[in-house]
């Protein structure tokens, strides 16, 4: 790692796909930097520098996960709170990154397993894992774990000690790996989704996994009664809306003030992550209902990382150039 940032901003560039027949643009130079080369100008390449890590396509889901992630989750026993993002545009492998597939599973199989196979092999505590999963979908808020969740909008609220909360949540407690992914499943295909010029499956909404991991150690016995220490962590994993530049992929009016609010929550968020990278003061938390929910999973001594996600070839130079642009202006 290159400096001590709160938020660690990871790139990782994906493979071509068997249909992709384009030129690179883009190469991992060191661990730390990226070059873009535009093949209009091939003497002038950028380059980007200084990031915690930088993957090639062919790293593997388990190195991105033991290298970067783990070192940010595992912590949650000790009390600590953690944020892991996935930021690129549509097809850039966010969702690959986050969810993986069948036979490569991404991070959230890999979290959930490291959880689990914690609470086994725990003896003396006893360790309580509960979920809830929401998306935000132009600047509202719904639950993707009750069912036609898409008809209820929830409300964002703040409890006596200023804690932000989303009132009317459900929160499932979850006891097994198996528990976990039929709730995660059904909850998935309620993920709003729709087509575009662009893409036939776009994300347009941020999808928050929240766990709450509450560790209870049992202590001595005090006056008749048994002590004990209680230890309250948590995780979020989330998958952000497609960063894509909406004014070129043909959309219509409705899906174009629904770029407006995805553009507006990223670039909050990129205020909001440099803003906890350089130390200052002024965090700008209320600016939009994603940092505003996630305000007190970010400070104090919370730990996150956002993982980068960029295509290789050429048809995607321009967005690329604003990832990686937004990339630099978070760390
Ligand atoms: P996004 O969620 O950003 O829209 P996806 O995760 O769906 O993008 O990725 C786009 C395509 O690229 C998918 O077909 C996915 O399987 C493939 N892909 C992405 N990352 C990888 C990777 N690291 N290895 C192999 N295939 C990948």
């Amino acid at each position: 790692m290159t400096k001590s940032e709160k938020i660690k901003i990871v790139c990782r560039i994906r493979p071509f796909l068997n249909h992709e027949v384009e030129e690179e643009a883009v190469r991992v130079t060191d661990k730390n930097t990226i070059t873009l080369h535009n093949k209009r100008d091939p003497t002038r390449p950028f380059t980007y520098k200084s990031f915690s890590s930088c993957y090639s396509p062919d790293t593997t889901q388990e190195t991105i996960f033991t290298q970067d992630v783990l070192p940010v989750i595992e912590r949650v026993f000790d009390g600590y709170s953690s944020s892991v993002f996935t930021y690129g545009v549509t097809g850039s492998g966010k969702s690959y990154s986050m969810q993986g597939v069948k036979h490569d599973p991404g991070i959230i199989p890999r979290v959930m397993g490291f959880l689990f196979e914690t609470k086994q092999a725990t003896q003396v505590s006893s360790i309580d894992i509960t979920m809830s999963y929401m998306e935000i979908l132009k600047e509202t808020v719904f639950d993707m774990l009750t069912p036609k969740h898409k008809d209820i909008a929830l409300d964002i609220r703040e409890d006596s000690k200023r804690n932000v909360f989303v009132a009317n949540l459900k929160e499932e407690r979850i006891e097994t790996y198996n528990d976990f992914s039929k709730l995660f499943n059904v909850a998935n295909k309620n993920r709003s989704t729709a087509s575009t010029k662009l893409n036939s499956r776009s994300s347009r909404s941020h999808a928050i996994l929240t766990l709450n991991v509450k560790t209870v150690t049992p202590l001595e016995y005090k006056d008749g009664q048994q002590q004990e220490e209680v230890v309250m962590g948590r995780i979020n994993l989330i998958d952000l809306a497609g960063s894509e530049d909406n004014r070129k992929s043909g959309n219509g009016k409705a899906r174009m003030t629904e770029s407006a609010a995805i553009n507006k929550s990223l670039f909050v968020l990129a205020q909001v992550v440099q803003a906890l990278n350089s130390g200052a003061t002024r965090i700008p938390f209320r600016d939009s209902k994603l940092t505003r929910i996630l305000q007190s999973t970010l400070e104090g001594t919370a730990l996150g990382m956002m993982i980068i996600n960029i295509a290789p070839g050429h048809n995607f130079i321009n967005d690329t150039a604003n990832t990686l642009n937004f990339a630099s202006r978070s760390k």
